[in-house]
């Protein structure tokens, strides 16, 4: 059994000397614990804020202990009531090949419904996220012309996606690259696509949409941040989800400089955290589960093999290796 140790906090851009992989005994599930051989792990860019001391929504990892994360697994011995070997769980014990997991702790997923790697993206936690965020944070409407941050991945992917299935009026995409893009228009359906590392974000995004835009949904923050405000309509509202490019910052960064664009437009922007929507989720699982089955929803993922690339899977997300949600299969 191999885990993932945090030793020390990163400092900037996490070194490959702030981990290490570590054979550790293969736990003993005690009473209402099943044990787990993990066969996807999840990588998301949530993980960055946990190896650091700050306080967050989540505690911070344990110096030394193994780290956690999604994940979801094959039952291969159960101590638990209602949960059989060979049954697949969704679980939070990650960064590891066996997990003795709560039995509290573990969701059943249907390993024929749908394959195992869709229960941490498409259908699962990022999912929720791009459909929580859109529809509730930003309360969007049929009309609305949306422009979302971070595209062509995971979370943002869905959002562009769901927004035009749900009647928007123009749907814009942002990524790190022109095969991104190009994705983005070519395969997802946006009606446009920038790449920001071409150019200012404000002066793309307002060619992309030149009648403005009524959602913002933020997962990079920075210049992005500042050109929505910047591009925003009347009764706009902005969904910060995450904000990736500070996420290795030492400094704090500054602000958008044009925030007071928000009173002439009545402008609304409001943090979010999928943790507070799981009420959502068996909506969620019925209005999307069916567009991903016709295929009305696309999705892609990035799979990279093997626990002892764990960690080169989470930088990746970070430098934008992935297109949609960056999973490790085991
Ligand atoms: P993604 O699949 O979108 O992967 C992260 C992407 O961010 C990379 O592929 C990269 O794409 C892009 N990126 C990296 N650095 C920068 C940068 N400096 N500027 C612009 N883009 C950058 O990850 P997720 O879909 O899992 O997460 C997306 C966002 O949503 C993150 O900010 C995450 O923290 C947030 N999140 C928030 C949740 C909540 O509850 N609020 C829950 C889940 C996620 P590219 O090549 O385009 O640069």
């Amino acid at each position: 059994n191999r885990e993932w140790h945090l030793l020390s906090r990163p400092v900037g851009w996490p070194k490959p000397e702030d981990f290490a992989l570590v054979e550790a005994p293969v736990p003993t599930p005690g009473e209402g614990q099943v044990l787990v051989r993990n066969k996807y792990l999840s990588v998301d860019p949530y993980m960055r804020g946990r190896m650091s001391e700050a306080k967050s929504y989540v505690a911070p990892f344990e110096l030394g202990k193994v780290m956690q994360g999604g994940a979801v697994g094959e039952v291969i011995e159960s101590r638990a009531e209602g949960i059989a070997v060979g049954d697949h769980v969704l679980h939070f014990l990650g960064w590891r090949e066996y997990a003795a997991v709560d039995a509290g702790h573990a969701v059943k997923v249907d390993a024929q419904a749908a394959p195992l790697s869709t229960y941490l993206g498409v259908l699962g936690m990022t999912g929720l996220t791009a459909y929580a965020g859109l529809l509730r944070t930003a309360s969007f409407k049929e009309g609305d012309a949306v422009f979302v941050s971070g595209a062509a991945g995971a979370v943002g992917s869905q959002v562009g996606q769901i927004a035009k299935l749900k009647g928007a009026s123009r749907v814009i995409g942002s990524a790190g690259s022109d095969e991104k893009v190009r994705l983005l228009v070519e395969e997802y359906g946006f009606d446009a696509a920038f790449n920001y590392k071409s150019g200012p974000v404000a002066e793309q995004l307002r060619e992309a949409a030149p009648d403005g835009i009524d959602v913002y949904f933020d997962n990079v923050g920075g210049d992005h941040l500042e050109a929505a405000i910047g591009s925003l309509n009347e009764g706009g509202r902005i969904a910060v989800c995450g904000m990736i490019s500070v996420y290795n910052n030492t400094e704090p960064a500054p602000g958008p400089r044009n925030l007071a664009r928000l009173i002439q437009t009545r402008g609304r922007i409001e943090g979010f955290l999928v943790g507070d929507h799981y009420d959502l989720q068996p909506q969620f699982v019925q209005e999307v589960g069916p567009w991903v089955a016709s295929g009305a929803l696309k999705y892609r993922e990035t799979v990279v093999e093997g626990i002892e690339n764990n960690l080169e899977a989470f930088l990746g997300v970070l430098r934008g290796d992935n297109v949609g949600k960056m999973v490790v299969k085991l």
